[in-house]
């Protein structure tokens, strides 16, 4: 059964075979951002040259930005804080989410860049 490629991107699974784990530990970690060297499922590297994830600090910043306007046209038309408030609202937000942006934006970034489709047949 085809696996949809939204749900394996949310879970942070092999974009090959939707079944492996990507990131060695969870967002909560100290070294959050680390990801296997190989698919354990269907034995996919990763990281195809060196370097390949730094394109993953654009969907990063792009991300982040899109989150500021949001957050800053809701703080607008809800409350319209003092200035000195929207900065700290936003700020703390973005920080309490940065693990989970970034490991989204490298996922995402494996899955629009790599190359690599999905193979019905290594999923069980
Ligand atoms: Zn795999």
């Amino acid at each position: 059964m085809k696996k949809p490629v939204l749900i394996s991107l949310f879970n942070q699974k092999c974009p090959r075979c939707r079944e492996g784990k990507f990131f060695k530990y969870s967002a909560l970690h100290i070294r959050f951002d680390e990801h296997l060297e190989s698919c354990s499922h269907c034995g996919l590297k990763y990281e195809g040259e060196p370097g390949f994830f730094q394109g993953s600090l654009y969907i990063n910043y792009a991300i982040n930005v899109a989150m500021i306007i949001t957050l800053f046209t809701a703080l607008k038309l809800t409350f319209d804080p003092a200035l000195h408030i929207y900065y700290i609202i936003i700020i703390g937000f973005i920080l309490s989410l940065m693990t989970f942006i970034y490991r989204f934006a490298k996922i995402c970034f494996m899955y629009l860049f790599s190359g690599v489709k999905y193979d019905e047949k290594l999923s069980s």
